[in-house]
């Protein structure tokens, strides 16, 4: 069976500034968690399609200290009570919690699960009986890219043919399949319709 692998922040929900650090990171809060334009929609053209949906992302927050379990936990089911109003889901969610450099000592470590390691995929797809081969991660970074191209999977990236992303991708030889605006026309790619 295929999978789609979906990387979170810049291709579910947008970055957002933050001002004491001067980069654009992760949502902090659940004020903080939207879903950017095409999303839900191109779940749902996935879910009709019958293709499952698992979401796989980095998620170093609580090992940084940035954020509290508690707080990282109420983004998740924002996002997920925000899809399923929009009348779509994720069939999972795995994230890689750990951070080499984390301040928290519970998540401080070199795991096999932080893309560019293809670890969450292939517990993923371990787990669920998922083809690898046959499936395909969407992601916004040459992380998640790399991640997908060492599973074995084909490789959507979220951005625009000019972008700063792309150009260091060809640098770099990690190079996505294919190249979607956004996780509508990402869908279409991969439903081959609309
Ligand atoms: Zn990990």
């Amino acid at each position: 069976m295929k999978a789609v692998f979906l990387d979170r922040d810049g291709v579910l929900n947008p970055l957002i500034y933050d001002a004491e650090h001067g980069v654009y990171d992760s949502p902090l809060n659940p004020d903080q968690f939207s879903l950017m334009p095409g999303v839900a929609e191109g779940i749902q053209m996935m879910n009709r399609a019958g293709i499952p949906i698992v979401l796989a992302s980095n998620q170093p927050g609580i090992a940084k200290g940035k954020i509290s379990k508690a707080l990282f936990d109420q983004i998740d089911r924002k996002m997920q009570r925000v899809l399923r109003k929009l009348g779509c889901y994720l069939d999972g969610v795995y994230y890689c919690l750990h951070h080499p450099e984390g301040v928290d000592e519970r998540y401080r470590g070199d795991c096999s699960c932080r893309k560019p390691k293809s670890g969450l995929l292939t517990k993923a797809a371990e787990e669920n009986g998922f083809e690898l081969e046959e499936s395909f991660l969407i992601g916004d970074g040459l992380t998640d890219i790399e991640a997908g191209l060492k599973a074995g999977c084909k490789t959507i990236l979220v951005g625009t043919e000019k972008c700063d992303i792309c150009r260091k991708s060809a640098e770099l030889g990690v190079k996505p399949d294919y190249i979607a605006p956004n996780l509508y026309e990402a869908a279409r790619v991969i439903t081959g319709g609309g």
